[in-house]
């Protein structure tokens, strides 16, 4: 990476930071309350490193395949580091998810809750677990439909005894985000929930406004991707 791009992206993530404080204080909340997620999905170490020296911890990536070629080494480095698979997950990678993620939040349909249990009866390996709600029904997106997410959150923890610590969303692009955290913030209380993945770069000052406790930042911080 060169000097100047190193530069940008350091320019960024500070650009970012600040937007991200102040649409908390605008929001009357604490610091404290919201997570910044770098998504890093489709960048290089190169990208990520000067990021990592910055002292963000927390990443997001979509693909379990690419994380396994380039987190490993990072976070050996960075032992402290926080990492979130934010895009769907296949039940033959469950093994690979769990070994190498802090958090899954993808967790959108039986299949994977139970592909998720059986890895958990093998492993120590505890990631935690959001389900992902498709709060737009769109019909190419994943996520549980919000009618079956109340049925499907109880079998996650009667049947599969998977503890679900949060939600996840991502609205429809053509539509005002706002009233999609309304609702995922409505089903996480009806189910006792605090944590709300929600908020990417072009909405998450509205997430924050709403309630998101993780907000997921791509392009804001690393750039546009190719
Ligand atoms: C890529 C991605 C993001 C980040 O998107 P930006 O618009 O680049 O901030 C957030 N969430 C999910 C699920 C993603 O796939």
């Amino acid at each position: 990476m060169s000097d100047e791009a190193e530069h940008n992206v350091v320019a960024r993530l500070r650009q970012v930071r600040s937007e991200v404080e102040r649409a908390v204080r605008h929001a009357r909340r604490s610091p404290d309350e919201v997570t910044l997620i770098a998504v890093s999905k489709t960048y290089f170490a190169d990208s990520i490193l000067p990021v990592l020296e910055k002292g963000q911890r927390v990443f997001g990536e979509n693909r379990v395949q690419e994380s396994m070629q380039k987190w490993p080494e990072l976070k050996a480095q960075f032992p402290d580091v926080e990492l979130h698979l934010i895009g769907p997950l296949q039940s033959n990678k469950a093994k690979e998810a769990v070994a190498l993620f802090d958090v899954i939040e993808t967790v959108d349909r039986p299949s994977i809750a139970e592909a998720l249990a059986k890895e958990f009866s093998k492993t120590e390996r505890r990631p935690k677990l959001y389900v992902q709600v498709n709060t737009g029904e769109e019909p190419q997106k994943a996520g549980i439909l919000p009618l079956e997410a109340d049925a499907f959150l109880t079998r996650c923890k009667e049947e599969w005894k998977l503890p679900i610590e949060g939600l996840m969303c991502i609205p429809p692009v053509d539509e005002p985000p706002s009233p999609h955290f309304g609702l995922l913030r409505k089903i996480a209380e009806s189910h006792g929930i605090k944590t709300l993945s929600m908020g990417m770069s072009a909405d998450f000052e509205e997430a924050i406004q709403m309630g998101a406790t993780h907000i997921r930042v791509g392009s804001a911080i690393f750039g546009h991707r190719g």
